[in-house]
């Protein structure tokens, strides 16, 4: 647990107009854009105006976030973010603690005099943080941002667009409060934030039922046509190639979940989904029992995670990866049969 976080306290109060960005990982989810964007929010409730830099684009299912607006895209305006980070006196990371996970702005943000403030709950932080609050523990970087604003002594003036962006994080990364990562903070928490205006079922429906029809007859394609089921390993894989993402006309965010059914088969303990981006091959990785995801993703496919979903990619054409990737699964033969 890094938790210093508020030694920065009396140093916001002291700046008379703190520059402030607030950046998150690479195609955010609802944790990460709904994190800064609740940050986002609180900071101007303090009379500031923060800016927030996504390295990326995201999904159409969080533009209702209150903010949203406002977010640079730092593929879109790379010069504007960079003058914006060199000058800021602060810089806010949120849900991820490595700066290679946000690309090519990460080297952006190391390169800035300003003070770096890591809000995350991945494992092995980097350590490039000045002041940090970072929990294996906590749900989700939204539950730490709530936890923040708590050791402000701020709480009265969470709003409902506070409220809303943080319970969007909280939602999903706990799989609507399903995952063993819920805990009685993250309730204590989440009845908070409906307290303060929150509505469950309004940010339900907002990330979960507004699919294209595309979208949804993906996943029906997916499950149906495209999805082995490796008994000996008890593993569900998905593959989807390229043009079976254009068929469906696959956009940001629309492969989000696709992963989890796999795990819903009675026996199966990882769920494997490989797709076929432009830049490089992307896996997502979801365990149940003693199959360590993030191990297994950061020594053969570069990436990392949480124990039991983890992620990673590889620059090899799609086949080369499935076939890799079944030639791995023997060295884990004890774990995923027993
Ligand atoms: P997803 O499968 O939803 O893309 O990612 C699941 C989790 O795995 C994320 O929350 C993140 O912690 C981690 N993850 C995904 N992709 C990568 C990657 O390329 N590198 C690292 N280090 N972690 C990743
Ligand atoms: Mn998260």
């Amino acid at each position: 647990m890094i938790n210093n976080i508020a030694e920065i306290e009396p140093l916001l109060k002291a700046a008379t107009k703190p520059k402030i960005i607030i950046t998150t990982h690479h195609k955010p989810d609802a944790d990460a854009l709904g994190s800064s964007l609740g940050l986002y929010n609180f900071f101007l409730e303090l009379g500031i105006v923060s800016t927030v830099i996504s390295p990326t684009d995201y999904g159409n299912f969080l533009k209702w976030m209150p903010g949203e607006k406002s977010v640079l895209n730092f593929e879109q305006s790379p010069e504007t973010c960079v003058k914006l980070t060199q000058e800021a006196d602060f810089v806010f990371c949120l849900d991820f603690n490595s700066l290679s996970r946000i690309n090519k702005f990460g080297e952006v943000v190391r390169a800035s005099s300003a003070k770096k403030v890591l809000i995350d709950h991945h494992l092995e932080p980097e350590g490039f943080q000045d002041y940090g609050l970072w929990s294996t523990e906590a749900s989700s970087t939204c539950e730490l941002i709530y936890l923040f604003i708590e050791k402000l002594n701020c709480v009265h003036l969470i709003n409902a667009n506070i409220a809303e962006c943080l319970y969007a994080g909280i939602m999903t990364d706990t799989a609507s409060f399903k995952h063993n990562n819920t805990t009685a903070t993250t309730h204590r928490v989440a009845a908070q934030l409906l307290k303060a205006g929150a509505s469950s079922t309004k940010i339900y429906e907002a990330i979960y039922d507004n699919f294209s029809p595309e979208r949804t007859r993906l996943i029906g394609f997916a499950l149906n046509e495209k999805m082995q089921i490796l008994r000996e390993y008890s593993t569900a894989l998905i593959c989807l190639t390229a043009d079976e993402l254009k068929k469906f006309q696959v956009s940001t965010g629309d492969t989000e979940g696709l992963v989890n059914y796999g795990l819903s088969i009675k026996g199966i303990k990882l769920s494997v989904l490989i797709i076929d981006r432009l830049a490089a091959r992307k896996m997502s990785f979801r365990s149940k029992g003693s199959f360590p995801a993030n191990e297994f993703a950061r020594t053969y496919f570069n990436g990392g995670g949480h124990f039991s979903a983890a992620g990673g990619e590889s620059s090899e054409p799609i086949e080369a990866v499935e076939k890799k990737f079944k030639s791995l699964l023997k060295n884990y033969s004890t774990i995923l049969c027993n």
